[in-house]
């Protein structure tokens, strides 16, 4: 009873769209000649996929043997999100997303360097994909090292250096939590490169945007 109840609230989403635009009814579509979705489209399907993470009514999702045949053949992500690598921001469930749908670069301290830049970049040219989205997290363990500072080994320094400008920030304003501060001032920072970049800033209808996930409540905030 069940699962007929939830395959039948599949069904009607699919109905639904493009009112509702799900990712489930995003998959009917991609099985042929997939659309470029753009970006304001795409950043409502991710924000009603964190409303059902948020609300834990996740969608049933096809990962079977038939959608890695559909895979198999292309990919046609509409979102690409760049986060940490922390165990406990997984892009593809924060937003509710099966295969295929989001583009994802992950590194601690959700930090971009000219690999993960040229990542973004691959998605951006190449697979048409027209929504970026840059996602921090509280807590985030790679900005409270780099605000409490220290010694620390060439690689995770390499990081560091990376958000020691968002700490400079935080620390000039004087915030009250400074962790928090350094970590919203590093997701603007990375949008700022991401912006700036030579090859995603001449590709039109392309739009770049901050987030922060709260680890409580689940709910992801888009910052501009
Ligand atoms: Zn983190």
């Amino acid at each position: 009873m069940q699962v007929r109840k939830l395959l039948s609230k599949c069904l009607l989403r699919s109905l639904l769209f493009p009112l509702t635009m799900t990712a489930p009814a995003m998959a009917s579509i991609f099985a042929d000649a997939p659309p470029v979705v753009s970006a304001d489209m795409a950043q409502q399907i991710l924000e009603e996929g964190n409303k059902r993470f948020v609300q834990g009514t996740l969608s049933i999702y096809d990962v079977g043997t038939s959608r890695r045949a559909q895979l198999s053949l292309g990919q046609y992500p509409y979102a690409v999100v760049v986060t940490c690598s922390d165990s406990r921001v997984p892009p593809e469930l924060i937003f509710d997303q099966a295969l295929g749908y989001i583009f994802v670069i992950r590194v601690a301290g959700n930090v971009l360097d000219a690999v993960a830049l040229g990542s973004v970049e691959y998605a951006v040219e190449h697979l048409n994909t027209k929504l970026v989205v840059v996602m921090g997290h509280e807590k985030c363990g790679a900005v409270k090292a780099t605000v409490d500072g220290g010694h620390v080994p060439p690689n995770l320094g390499a990081i560091a250096a990376k958000i020691q400008p968002a700490v400079d920030i935080a620390k000039a304003a004087n915030s009250a939590d400074i962790y928090e501060a350094a970590t919203d001032a590093n997701i603007v920072n990375m949008v700022n490169i991401v912006n700036a970049d030579h090859v995603i800033s001449q590709i039109a209808g392309v739009k770049v945007i901050g987030a922060k996930y709260h680890f409580e409540s689940g709910e992801v905030r888009f910052i501009k």
